[in-house]
């Protein structure tokens, strides 16, 4: 089965691996039509030279992402996630347990770096010594709500054959890159994707309840007018919409005021509520301000 399949391949495409239950590509941004040929092929041959064979195809576009989805780096296998994996549970006991904020840093402390579950990112701008915050409308639970844009640490490949773990500060870049793209057009969507990625972040917020690093970027305050949303979004997709919040109002988005305006998601209102914490005042703007030494 190798040899036929690897016949079929040309120079764009490799295979990553194959193993008992399937057979995983990874295929080019350029040749999607050709790879999805091939891959058809091949499935015909499997078929005929071993009935009963057990495979499972699936393709996946090279981005400059270079995520690896469905892989345990720690067991070396494709049927289940690393954080989803029983021995990554050794990591996530040695959490710090409690809240923290660092400046000037793209990684947590060591032991949090290690067994962080998620991150993300705050992207805020400043007018007139208000602060924005941008944020996402999702559906979750079937409910629309305001949430952080960050999600769950996936592997990232070092080089075809090498995949490692995600800092929380990929995890976040990521994170940014797939849920933006999905909303907001290229053009608006690259130059903002440009700024955040050469922008050190000013602060990171650890939430040991959330196992979830933020990342807070300054980003200009041309965005606040200029990110468009696409045309041909689901309203029941997750997520849907982008939302900027002023953060000396954003209370009027906590518990639903009336049945048409749209609140936080709880999960989210902890994590505010965590980070106000964290301050004499329960501020959350000193995030988005200059450390004070
Ligand atoms: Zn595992």
């Amino acid at each position: 089965m190798t040899q036929n399949l690897k016949l079929l391949l040309n120079k764009h495409i490799l295979i990553y691996n194959l193993i008992n239950y399937g057979v995983e590509y990874i295929i080019e941004k350029t040749n999607i039509i050709n790879a999805k040929k091939m891959i058809c092929n091949s499935v015909n041959i499997c078929k005929k030279n071993k009935k009963n064979i057990r495979y499972k195809i699936s393709y996946r576009v090279i981005t400059n992402l270079n995520r690896c989805f469905e892989y345990c780096v720690i067991c070396k296998l494709h049927n289940h996630k690393s954080i989803s994996c029983f021995k990554y549970k050794n990591f996530k006991n040695k959490l710090t347990n409690n809240n923290y904020v660092l400046y000037n840093t793209l990684k947590l402390s060591q032991c949090d770096e290690n067994g962080f579950c998620a991150s993300g990112i705050i992207p805020y701008t400043k007018v007139n010594n208000k602060i924005y915050l941008l944020m996402l409308k999702e559906v979750r639970q079937n409910k629309p709500g305001i949430n952080f844009i960050a999600g769950k640490r996936e592997n990232i490949y070092i080089n075809y054959n090498n995949v490692r773990f995600e800092t929380s500060y990929e995890t976040a870049l990521n994170e940014f890159e797939e849920e933006l793209s999905a909303l907001v057009t290229n053009k608006s969507l690259n130059e903002l994707i440009k700024e955040i990625k050469n922008t050190s972040p000013n602060s990171c917020f650890w939430s040991y309840q959330s196992k979830m690093s933020l990342y807070s970027i300054e980003i200009s305050n041309k965005f606040l007018n200029k990110l468009k949303i696409k045309k041909s979004i689901n309203k029941n997709a997750e997520p849907f919409d982008i939302i900027w919040i002023n953060t000396s109002n954003y209370k009027k988005y906590i518990g639903s005021q009336s049945i048409n305006s749209i609140c936080f998601h709880e999960f989210t209102i902890n994590i505010i509520n965590q980070i106000k914490s964290l301050h004499p005042l329960e501020t959350i703007n000193y995030l988005f301000e200059k450390e004070i030494l």
